[in-house]
């Protein structure tokens, strides 16, 4: 079996895929458990990952072909080196060589955005070009182009949170001003908005619903960070659709409404970007669907080309 995994802060999510390629995208084993941070942490909740799946469907860690992981932070490309994965307390730790002890299987790793770029294409049936616009704590994207996941020289394509929107906007982290995710990063939302709440983003669109002027402002500079990341994905590298996921997404309709709304207003003036139709090729992944473990384990199988594209 080809194994995904979805590392988080949080939890870690991992699925097993079939090694006949039929079903591509068929998941045939889910297990969801509780990320333990530091270096020696996450190898453990791999590793416990990697044990409950087979459990599950009542094999050993012998029966798994490949494992991909997603995971945050920056990879070296080419290795399973990962660095500066702050939300996982990792500074660098090497995924292939810490499991190499417990696993025979051969490792890749890739960022948990472009491992979800790779699901989310996947689970469209895999044909096209795309782009997954990560909309959570921070903001990235993946881009797939004809069925190729997009990395770049460097490895840093599709980072449009850090595009600078508006010479005149909020301060971002990365020491630039009026980045997109200085406007719609879930973590700068918060923030700004300054209301103790457990989902703070959710709270902040409530209180713009129900007319709290503070509120609304700050919803509108999400809806145009957002729109401002949708027509540079499109207009850069004009894939036909981009699909939005992150925690943002979970506010699904009133989410994606004042992206469109935001879209439609800047069209006005425009016949150009009225023209592209921006509005109507976006959707949301669904809530709850495995994007980035799916993502990961096509990645940790090398299925990107030949499996995903040509199967659905
Ligand atoms: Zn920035």
């Amino acid at each position: 079996m080809r194994v995904g995994l979805d590392v988080g802060g949080t939890k870690i999510e991992a699925v097993a895929l079939g090694d006949d390629r039929v079903d591509n995208a068929t998941v045939i084993g889910r297990e969801r458990l509780a990320t333990t941070p530091g270096e020696a942490g996450v190898v453990a909740s791999i590793t416990q990952a990697l044990s409950q799946l087979t459990a599950q469907l009542g094999t050993g860690l012998d029966a798994i072909t490949s494992v991909g992981i997603g995971i945050p932070g920056m990879i070296e490309p080419g290795t399973t080196i990962v660095r500066h994965s702050v939300n996982l307390g990792v500074e660098e730790l090497d995924l292939g060589a810490a499991l190499r002890t417990v696993l025979p299987a051969r490792v890749r790793a890739d960022n948990d955005v472009k491992a979800a770029a790779v699901g989310a294409y996947a689970l469209r049936g895999g044909t096209g070009s795309m782009a997954y616009l990560n909309l959570g704590t921070g903001v990235a994207a993946g881009i797939i182009l004809d069925g190729e996941l997009l990395g770049g020289a460097r490895g840093g394509a599709g980072e449009v949170g850090h595009l600078s929107v508006d010479p005149q906007g909020p301060l971002c982290r990365c020491g630039q001003v009026g980045c997109v995710e200085a406007y719609v990063g879930g973590a700068a939302l918060a923030e700004r908005w300054g209301v103790p709440a457990a989902y703070p983003v959710r709270d902040l669109f409530d209180a713009a619903d129900a007319g709290d002027p503070r509120a609304i402002v700050l919803r509108d500079g999400a809806a145009f960070g957002a729109a401002a990341a949708v027509r540079s994905l499109m207009l850069s590298v004009d894939v036909e659709t981009v699909v939005i996921g992150g925690g943002l997404s979970a506010l699904g309709d009133r989410l994606l409404d004042s992206i469109r709304e935001r879209l439609r207003v800047e069209g006005e003036t425009s016949p150009f970007l009225r023209s592209l139709e921006l509005g109507a090729r976006m959707e949301l992944l669904p809530v709850g669907s495995p994007a980035a473990a799916l993502g990961a384990a096509l990645i940790g199988a090398d299925d990107m080309r030949e499996g995903a594209l040509t199967h659905g």
